[in-house]
């Protein structure tokens, strides 16, 4: 599953250099060190609690360890949408998951930090939840301390306590409970006798959480029974806590292994154990969001939707970003360079996307201009994420047509930029029809590939397969050329989830392909777009909020 990214950490342009406008250092911290910085010969190892799976709940520190890693070994549990933090030159190592692939051995890690660290590389080692609470934290870092590597541990949320939030599950309700106890219901191996005191947990005054309580749950809930807890205890499975598929399932002490093993429980989860179970609500605030366990396919690049994954996010979808078209910077300069040079002599600078916004300005600053170099020239920007984007540079456009159709996009600039020198920042393969009809009503049009965007040829594979399994609702349709890569890609797999579209020119370009799409914005901006999932979604009345979804209770 590919996590949504939702936070304005990630507004920032990836491939080229960043706005000129930076929002003021809202707090000094210390800068995490680069190895260059410290000592030639040794790196740094950070060792990061990833958090529970939400992109939003890693730390501030976090996130500036991973903007300085030169590789980032990541576990299967942290949400690989965090990996967005990290620059693009970093190397980044999945370290394996049971079951699929290489999965790296306790020891191979601490080696491959090591070695990492004795290279001179600034290291994240990024952990699940908090990196000291079954993490094995303790483990790795005496391993450095021996090794005499530098390291810092960052802390994160951990998942036990996470659940408080995210269900709304009070572990330490005052009525009910005066302590919480984290507990491992999987002792390693090699111990021969359990190290958990049962008689002491069966009495416990407050809450018991378990931990990697799956494989072992017959055991350690016979064992509680055994020195006295009730069968009557409530219990709750947290599943996937934070994560768009977050379950929360009822049970009780005495029924809690016969639960997990009918109804095929997998990790990861966490077993509460106690009576403030029974005071969290069926449907927390977080599965009560209208589009929880709608699982939207929104196509781009992370920096470029942004603003759609966020807001379905915040709407409580799961998002799933993928590339479909391949944005690159132009093999040749030459046509950019002469229009960034003459940029003063035109009346209008048209910008159609926010990647021409960053290219161009990108082009122009890299050249030793600023904005300044604009001198005269009046902006229009295409649609509100083009102005928006416009603004992180320091600039306002004066006119913002939204997309809908060619024509009366044509018409509101043509009111202003008839007979004048009109430049059009674009991709390589451009708005030929707005061109043409700029051309056609007066303007004296200039045209430049400030971009290059080719498909992408080969589909996404987990989407490839989401799709065939049903498992993906609805596919957010951005754009005439987003609609044709697409269609190219994954053909008929599109034509099993509803297909969503930003407006009437991606709608007709969707017909064309002999698709037809179930919503369209009527305000044609991120959005307008979101919005129009979420009436669909309503309108259909498939579930009533709170409904369908994969957290339904039940008491068994
Ligand atoms: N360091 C991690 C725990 C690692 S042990 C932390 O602080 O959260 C792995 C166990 O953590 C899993 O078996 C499961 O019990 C729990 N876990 C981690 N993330 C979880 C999540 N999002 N939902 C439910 N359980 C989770």
């Amino acid at each position: 599953m590919v996590g949504a990214v939702s936070r304005a950490v990630m507004d920032v342009p990836g491939t080229v250099p960043a706005p000129a406008v930076e929002a003021p250092e809202a707090r000094a911290t210390p800068e995490p060190v680069t190895s260059t910085e410290v000592r030639q010969a040794t790196g740094i190892v950070y060792l990061v609690g990833a958090g529970p799976g939400d992109p939003g709940l890693i730390t501030l520190r976090g996130v500036e360890c991973l903007h300085h890693a030169d590789v980032v070994l990541y576990d299967y549990l942290a949400n690989p949408a965090l990996l967005e933090h990290a620059s693009p030159s970093a190397e980044l190592v999945p370290l394996g998951r049971k079951g699929s692939g290489r999965v790296y051995t306790p020891v191979e890690i601490t080696e491959r930090m090591l070695e990492e660290a004795r290279s001179g590389r600034t290291v994240v080692r990024l952990k699940g939840g908090d990196p000291s609470i079954f993490g094995r934290g303790a483990d790795e870092t005496a391993a450095l301390r021996e090794a005499g590597v530098p390291f810092e541990i960052v802390p994160g949320i951990t998942s036990g306590l996470a659940l408080a939030a995210y269900c709304e599950l009070p572990i330490t309700q005052q009525d009910d409970a005066s302590a919480v106890a984290l507990v491992t219901g999987r002792e390693r191996d090699d111990k021969t006798a359990s190290c958990l005191d049962y008689d002491s947990l069966a009495c416990f005054p407050g809450t018991l959480i378990f931990y990697m309580g799956v494989g072992r749950c017959a055991k350690w809930s016979a064992e509680l029974l055994a020195h006295g807890r009730s069968p009557d205890t409530p219990v709750a499975i947290v599943r996937q806590c934070t994560r768009a598929d977050q379950a929360l399932l009822r049970c009780t002490l005495g029924t809690v292994a016969d639960v997990v093993r009918a109804r095929g429980v997998r990790p990861p989860a966490l077993f509460v154990v106690g009576d403030v179970v029974d005071r969290a609500p069926d449907v927390s605030w977080f599965t009560a969001r209208p589009l929880f366990g709608t699982r939207v396919l929104v196509p781009g690049s992370r920096a470029t939707s942004t603003r759609l994954s966020g807001r379905l996010a915040g709407l409580g979808a799961d998002v799933v970003v993928s590339p479909v078209l391949r944005i690159t910077a132009p093999a040749d300069w030459s046509a950019v360079d002469a229009a960034v040079d003459r940029v003063h002599e035109y009346d209008w600078l048209v910008f159609s996307s926010q990647t021409g916004v960053d290219h161009f300005l990108g082009r122009l600053f890299a050249r030793g201009g600023d904005v300044r170099r604009l001198g005269r020239a009046k902006i229009a920007a295409l649609g509100s994420t083009t102005a928006g984007r416009l603004r992180q540079w320091g600039l306002r456009a004066d006119l913002v047509p939204e997309e809908s159709v060619v024509d009366s996009l044509a018409d509101r600039l043509l009111e202003h930029a008839r007979g004048r020198w009109v430049l059009l920042v674009q991709a390589n393969r451009g708005r030929e029809a707005l061109a043409r009809a700029l051309e056609e009503g007066g303007a004296r049009l200039e045209c430049v590939a400030a971009y290059e965007s080719t498909d992408e040829l080969v589909p996404d594979p987990e989407v490839a397969a989401a799709l065939a399994a049903d498992e993906i609702q609805w596919v957010a349709v951005t754009s005439g050329a987003t609609a044709r890569a697409l269609a190219r890609l994954y053909g008929d797999g599109l034509r099993r989830p509803r297909l969503a579209s930003i407006g009437p020119v991606t709608t007709a370009a969707l017909k064309e392909l002999g698709y037809l799409p179930a919503a369209e914005a009527s305000s044609h901006t991120a959005n307008g777009l979101a919005q129009a999932i979420l009436e669909a979604e309503r309108e259909s009345g498939v579930r009533a909020p709170g409904a369908r979804h994969p957290s339904e209770r039940s008491t068994v």
